[in-house]
């Protein structure tokens, strides 16, 4: 196994070179862009990029195919979009996912705006950590890694529920925040940091902080289709033509964009129905398979990803994963097909995440193609 660990996520004042260029990413705020920051992205996309945007899986969007000279130019757009923090430091804090169907004057959005007007009271975690504010009907980013979350409790009050613990810490009102420092407080005295998440940190939690209140229901992904706050589209694997993607908003007459960690975008106020480049269908094999960049575009990777991935999606039941390396980028979880790259070929396991061992290895695209009958 081979792949290179950073101990960091990329943003857009550390990009991070891939094998078609940097990859520079912005966070977006409470999950939205305006209409007119986001149609200054794709412009920005198209004129200092390859003109592709990808959606992740932490529900950030990355311009990818920057080339060195074209950086400067495109942070300083970035800059005035005010897509872009002002140092490192306050990036790398303000690591937080919020469930995107938030209303205007709701926990969720009322919570994500103090946790980042307050991002400086944090004391200095290590740099992958992050939150998610999850505090509508019930959560719908279980499946997405954060190490402290704020979600809804089944007592309909909000609790605290640190990664690893099945139960939250009940919230008072008004003092949500607070509480969230006064823990991300412990953890950093008790040692965290050489664990480096929540869910390897296996020290007590204080007697205050004692988790006793079940999450709500939980609510499932969002999927492609009309839904009560405009109209959500599917990017295949994440990622989407900028120039698709500013159609999509002219022409529906979105208001802003919300990103989500599901490889769909919610269009607020846009007029439902498909668009040319996104997924429009909920049913659409794509939407069950994931697949990284792959070669030739990520230098860790000696095996095409996307073309075949797309190839067997329609012939693979459940999950599928296809990953240029063991490292697993697009699916950090196990899917029911996973064929993983190594050494310019192609290996398959069912059941299994990329990194497992691969009893079937050696394989062509050719070969595994016609292993799924995709050929
Ligand atoms: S999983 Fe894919 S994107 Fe991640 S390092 Fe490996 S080849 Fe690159």
């Amino acid at each position: 196994m081979s792949f290179e660990v950073k101990g960091w996520c990329p943003g857009a004042l550390r990009p991070m070179l891939s094998g078609d260029g940097y990859v520079v990413r912005v966070r977006p705020r409470l999950a939205e862009l305006s209409a007119a920051q986001a149609l200054g992205l794709c412009a920005a996309a198209e004129e200092y990029g390859a003109g592709l945007i990808d959606l992740t899986n932490r529900a950030n969007l990355q311009v990818r195919g920057v080339q060195p000279g074209a950086l400067p130019d495109l942070l300083t757009t970035l800059t005035d979009l005010g897509l872009v923090d002002a140092d490192v430091a306050t990036e790398t804090r303000r690591n937080i996912l919020t469930a995107p169907t938030w209303a205007d004057g709701g926990d969720t959005h009322r919570l994500t705006g103090e946790l980042l007007a307050r991002l400086e009271a944090l004391p200095d975690l290590p740099p992958k950590m992050g939150f998610a504010i999850d505090a509508g009907p019930g959560p719908m980013l279980r499946d997405t890694p954060a190490d402290f979350r704020i979600e809804r409790g089944s007592h309909r009050g909000l609790i605290l529920r640190p990664e690893g613990y099945p139960l939250g810490i009940p919230l008072l009102p008004g003092a949500e925040i607070d509480t969230l420092i006064r823990l991300c407080d412990w953890f950093v005295a008790s040692g965290g940091a050489a664990a480096g998440r929540m869910a390897r940190h296996h020290a007590p939690l204080p007697a205050w902080a004692e988790p006793s209140l079940a999450p709500a229901t939980r609510r499932p992904p969002l999927r492609p289709g009309t839904h009560a706050l405009g109209a959500i589209h599917g990017a295949a694997f994440g990622q989407i033509q900028a120039g698709d993607l500013a159609a999509a908003i002219l022409d529906s007459k979105a208001s802003a964009i919300r990103v989500t960690p599901w490889r769909v975008l919610l269009l607020l106020d846009a007029t439902p129905g498909p668009r040319t480049g996104l997924l429009w269908d909920a049913d659409a094999p794509e939407l069950r398979a994931d697949a990284c960049p792959g070669a030739p575009f990520c230098p860790q990777s000696s095996v095409e990803t996307r073309a075949l991935a797309l190839a067997l999606a329609p012939h693979v039941q459940g999950r599928l994963h296809v990953s240029g390396c063991a490292k697993g980028c697009a699916r950090p979880g196990p899917a029911d097909v996973v064929i993983t790259g190594e050494n310019g070929a192609y290996g398959v396991a069912l059941n299994a995440r990329a990194g497992d061992s691969l009893p079937h290895h050696g394989l062509s695209a050719e070969q595994v193609r016609a292993h799924f009958g995709a050929s």
